[in-house]
């Protein structure tokens, strides 16, 4: 027990006020804890804050990401449209942190750079980038699966003369949204074509002088099919909040759609055929969340609908030899993020876009003029990384965590992370990762998934509160069980064969790669289920003392 010398200066402490962060503080503050949050950012709203590219928006449909159990939040809030973009998604943001009253237990423009473990008097010491420290008995990780920016390695990069900025720090405009959406006159290079790169060509495309976009990897991107939205719509797509949101909870990753019950196989080709053009036609996720339920574990079943979205490409995009370069060859379609797209393949037939193949042409240099491919210098007024994240435990890493006898987080986690349901880890007492490692909200739609990872940690804290418990732990044999589940699950799909962002890849000393899944793909249905059980037994597999 902490004696009264030793009290921490709060019961909990939270970094991170993304989505996830701020209902945790909230939570906490409401079952009685003292709480305080850090956050990095100037305000609440964590992905929604600092992405601010033109363009950003959710692939998630605007009304089925947020709050549901703050019933008093998330009725009042009009989305205005069927994917909400950034500007409103950061509005809502403030809204939910205003409801919920939470702004004051934050401390903005805050990083916290370390967190040390104290073995004896079993609190937790928080050093936060002033070097100054607090302490606490429960440590509370909400740092965001994507918010731990990865620039590129390429040499001269801090010699252009330009503007240059990685999408997450996409300058702030004025009110909620980017500033700098206007390209006229200007010749612009971006680097990176995933999900936020997709986003952000077209808005670019339609204003540039030059544009080019440099592509390592193309990915399998589908219409958004974005329209705008009015409450009435709303009440018609969602129907009653209660049955949406039981509806939501028991599909696979939390999205509105359901997969079917058949196979690809048990259908006919012109069967496949109608499908797959209603799913492209369709908004949203469909494509990849639905259709036959051997998607991602068959591959003759994968390449039908791989082969249906490459015809699509040849189809939209006018160069057969552009075409190509953007079909997919080294990933089978949903293995990696289906990036949403508006327009995307379109912009390859405009005059002022050229698609450049790194993977062919690597880039040799970045020079105060521009990016030098191969032999050629692309003179530049402005590029723009969309390079992505280091995904999942990256913006853990960059905190000294240490536990039980100066553990450090980083190399217990060498090998890939080890936990027990993606919550905690053995040696790092009272120290809790939502939306973390290994857990069932990373692969989901973390509006939701979130919330519910928030509510049950927050039952568990509540459980030790009554029974006069103050440690938690999980025990090794559960959590050697629980990673051995996540890897074993993960390489019975498809997605074992492709480098996503949810993918580590470690270089041995021997020149082999091994590559270790960091998030659980066994259905958010199935992973909350299980956490259920746990809970029910009586947290069984956490050592409570
Ligand atoms: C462009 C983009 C589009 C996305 N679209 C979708 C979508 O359609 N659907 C979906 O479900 N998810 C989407 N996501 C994922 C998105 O991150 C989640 O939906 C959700 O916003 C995560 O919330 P969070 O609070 O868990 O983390 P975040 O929103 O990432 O918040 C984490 C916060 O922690 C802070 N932080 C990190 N380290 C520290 C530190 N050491 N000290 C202090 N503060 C720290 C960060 O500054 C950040 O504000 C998208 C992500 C991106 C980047």
């Amino acid at each position: 027990m902490v004696s009264a010398a030793d009290t921490p200066h709060y019961d909990a402490v939270v970094i991170g006020a993304g989505i996830t962060g701020m209902y945790q503080a909230y939570a906490l503050r409401n079952i009685g804890l003292s709480v305080k949050g850090y956050e990095a950012g100037g305000d609440v709203g964590g992905t929604w804050y600092w992405n601010r590219y033109p363009g950003c928006r959710l692939d998630t449909e605007s009304y089925a990401y947020g709050y549901f159990e703050l019933k008093g939040i998330i009725p009042d809030w009009k989305w205005s449209e069927r994917f909400a973009g950034q500007p409103e998604l950061l509005r809502y943001a403030r809204h939910a942190a205003d409801k919920m009253n939470v702004r004051s237990l934050y401390q903005f423009n805050t990083k916290v750079a370390a967190a040390q473990y104290d073995d004896r008097q079993k609190i937790w010491r928080v050093t936060l980038d002033d070097n100054s420290q607090v302490t606490c008995q429960f440590l509370l990780s909400a740092v965001g699966p994507l918010s731990a920016t990865r620039m590129p390695d390429i040499p001269g990069l801090e010699t252009f003369a330009g503007q240059s900025f990685h999408s997450s720090r996409w300058p702030h405009g004025s009110d909620e949204g980017p500033s700098n959406t206007d390209f006229a006159g200007k010749r612009v290079a971006i680097i990176g074509t995933g999900a936020t790169g997709v986003q952000i060509i077209p808005v670019v495309a339609r204003t540039a002088k030059r544009f080019h976009v440099l592509q390592r990897t193309p990915n399998w991107c589908t219409p958004l099919g974005n329209h705008p939205l009015d409450p009435e719509s709303v009440r018609q797509l969602r129907g009653d909040i209660d049955e949406f949101l039981a509806f939501l909870k028991r599909t696979e990753t939390a999205f509105p759609y359901e997969r079917s019950p058949k196979k690809a196989d048990e259908a006919t080709a012109q069967e496949r055929q109608e499908l797959f053009e209603s799913l492209y036609d369709m908004p949203g996720y469909g494509i990849w969340l639905s259709g036959y339920r051997d998607l991602l574990t068959n591959r003759t079943s994968n390449s039908y609908l791989s082969t249906f979205v490459a015809n699509k490409i040849r189809e939209r995009v006018k160069d057969p030899a552009v075409a190509e370069k953007l079909i997919p060859k080294n990933h089978a379609f949903g293995t990696r993020r289906v990036p949403m797209e508006t327009n995307y393949y379109e912009v390859y037939n405009q005059d002022n876009v050229e698609l450049i193949d790194i993977s062919e042409q690597p880039i040799r240099e970045i020079t105060p003029q521009g990016i030098r491919v191969g032999d050629r210098l692309i003179e530049l007024d402005t590029i723009i990384y969309a390079t992505g994240f280091n995904a999942v435990t990256g913006a853990l890493d960059r905190i000294d965590i240490r536990g039980r006898s100066g553990l450090a987080l980083k190399d217990a986690w060498a090998e890939g992370p080890a936990t027990y349901l993606g919550i905690q880890s053995a040696g790092f007492p009272n120290f809790f990762t939502l939306v973390g490692a290994h857990n069932g909200a990373a692969f989901c739609n973390i509006g939701v998934c979130g919330a519910l990872q928030v509510e049950w940690v927050t039952a568990m804290i509540q459980y030790m509160r009554a029974n006069g418990l103050t440690s938690s732990e999980p025990l090794p044999g559960y959590q050697d069980h629980w990673t051995a589940q996540v890897y074993k699950i993960y390489s019975k799909t498809l997605l074992a064969e492709s480098d996503a962002w949810w993918v580590k890849s470690t270089r041995n000393p021997d020149g082999t790669v091994t590559r270790r899944a960091l998030i659980y793909v066994g259905s958010a249905a199935d992973y909350r289920a299980q956490c259920d059980l746990v809970a029910e037994n009586g947290y069984e597999g956490f050592e409570l003392r």
